[in-house]
């Protein structure tokens, strides 16, 4: 039997306390997500508040989105409606800390940066650093698979999270992963969870794999007069015993978004390891940038902070995720940077990446560029990056523009009949997030 919404917010408060229950307008439009409005915002600070709310929600079909930093909640499609938004940030507790084991345990709302600062105590990492990382809460890490340069040596969350624990649309909270000797459903719940966007439940515990922090890392900033020759000093590193941590590419408005010294492209490589090894592994970087046309040298001091604040999204920016290949990087970056003159955009085309892994982050500004020829852009580069079955992800981008050209990008039909039934059986009613995941899941 369904409660009126005076009711409903009631039986809220009752669950997470009034205080931690707002329909105040003002807030309700602050946490608006393309243009839906909440009629509540709930911040639970418990499990089993996320798993009572669930179960109402659940019970009277309330549409919930949960939010972590609130960076990201334009990703993917716009949803379709929304109810109540779960501010998960109230939920901050490390639940097990291992340091021989090189594991822990923590909620969903603690942010990357105050984990970091306590496992730097010991020197151990989660290392993941996607632009802002910082501020970001590891739950929406893990719902986005959030990466940033680190990604050339230590993979993504798939690789680090051992084990989660969710809340199911229908309230009940389970367990999945290294912490359970058989996960419930049979299937390999972290790996489903990495990247699912709050659809198929929502995250409230996650057991992270760290690394121990390196005795010193220093970077190098190797430049090119073209992204051929960067391409092919990268494909010499890779073809070395070298042991880089990153190995971003960097076009010629991203470097100087960086404030590092202007070239066509570079490579920023860092080496982490022994001091010693540090020097020897450097002096090779330098070797091979010489070999490949081009020169290194050690970066400015606080480079990657820099790299953290210059590709921290601001507002009327459209970043596109595009997954190419390390052997197809200048040609990339060469079609990205014509189609960017048609747009009519006068402001910098910042292209950055995991070179080592072919795939690029493309950060343009819109003003000018009408909708139609941005759609066209991005049509244009998936055909590219398609004959060699890559892809090109609207990580955000103006929500018309979202509602209009698929930010996910075409999808294999077999493989969308099998997400399909994944969210038939996790959230049946279509409550969580519903209609942003890729095919409008
Ligand atoms: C394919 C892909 C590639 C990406 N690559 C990059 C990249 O290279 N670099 C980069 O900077 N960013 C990348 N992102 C985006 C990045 O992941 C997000 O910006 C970041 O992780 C958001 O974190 P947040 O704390 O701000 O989460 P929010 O913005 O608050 O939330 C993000 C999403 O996570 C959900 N969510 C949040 N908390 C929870 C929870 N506890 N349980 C369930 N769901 C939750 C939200 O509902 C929302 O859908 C990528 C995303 C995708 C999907």
């Amino acid at each position: 039997m369904s409660v009126s919404t005076r009711s409903l917010e009631g039986t809220l408060a009752e669950i997470v306390g009034r205080e931690r229950v707002s329909a105040e307008p003002r807030l309700l439009a602050a946490a608006a997500i393309d243009g839906h409005a909440p009629r509540w915002v709930v911040s639970p600070a418990a499990l089993e508040q996320v798993a009572a709310v669930l179960a109402l929600a659940h019970d009277e079909k309330l549409a919930v989105v949960a939010r972590g930093s609130g960076s990201a909640l334009d990703l993917g499609r716009p949803p379709v409606r929304l109810d109540a938004v779960l501010d998960m940030r109230g939920l901050t507790r490390i639940i097990e800390d291992h340091p021989d084991d090189l594991t822990v345990s923590v909620e969903a709302g603690i942010t990357a940066g105050a984990l970091a600062a306590r496992l730097a105590a010991r020197r151990q990492w989660l290392p993941v650093d996607p632009p802002a990382w910082q501020s970001r809460t590891i739950g929406g890490l893990v719902a986005t698979n959030a990466h940033g340069p680190l990604r050339a040596r230590y993979g993504t969350l798939r690789d680090l999270l051992l084990g989660v624990r969710f809340v199911a649309a229908g309230g009940v909270s389970t367990w999945g992963g290294s912490r359970v000797v058989k996960s419930v459903t049979g299937y390999d719940v972290p790996k489903l969870m990495v990247g699912s966007l709050g659809t198929l439940g929502v995250l409230t515990e996650l057991t992270l794999r760290l690394h121990p922090m390196p005795e010193s890392e220093l970077t190098w900033l190797a430049a090119f007069p073209s992204t051929g020759a960067a391409q092919a000093f990268v494909a010499r590193v890779l073809d070395s015993p070298l042991q880089p941590s990153r190995v971003e590419l960097l076009n010629e408005a991203a470097l100087r978004a960086c404030a590092a010294t202007p070239a066509r492209a570079a490579v920023a490589v860092a080496i982490g390891s022994v001091e010693a090894a540090v020097r020897d592994q450097g002096a090779l970087v330098e070797d091979f940038a010489r070999r490949a046309g081009g020169g290194a040298a050690g970066a400015p001091a606080a480079f990657w902070e820099r790299y953290d604040r210059a590709f921290t999204r601001s507002d009327g920016q459209m970043v596109l995720q595009v997954a190419s290949l390390t052997s197809r990087l200048a040609d990339t970056v060469d079609l990205i940077e014509r189609g960017h003159d048609g747009l009519g955009s006068d402001a910098a085309l910042m292209i950055t990446g995991c070179a080592a892994l072919g795939t690029l982050r493309v950060t343009l500004t819109l003003t000018g560029a009408d909708l139609e020829a941005a759609a066209g852009f991005v049509e244009r580069l998936r055909a590219f990056v398609g004959d060699f079955e890559g892809s090109v992800v609207i990580q955000s981008g103006p929500a018309v523009l979202r509602a209009g050209v698929d930010p996910w990008g075409a999808i294999d039909p077999a493989a969308l009949t099998l997400m399909r039934a994944l969210k038939d059986e996790f959230d049946p009613q279509r409550l969580l997030n519903p209609g942003r995941f890729v095919g409008g899941l």
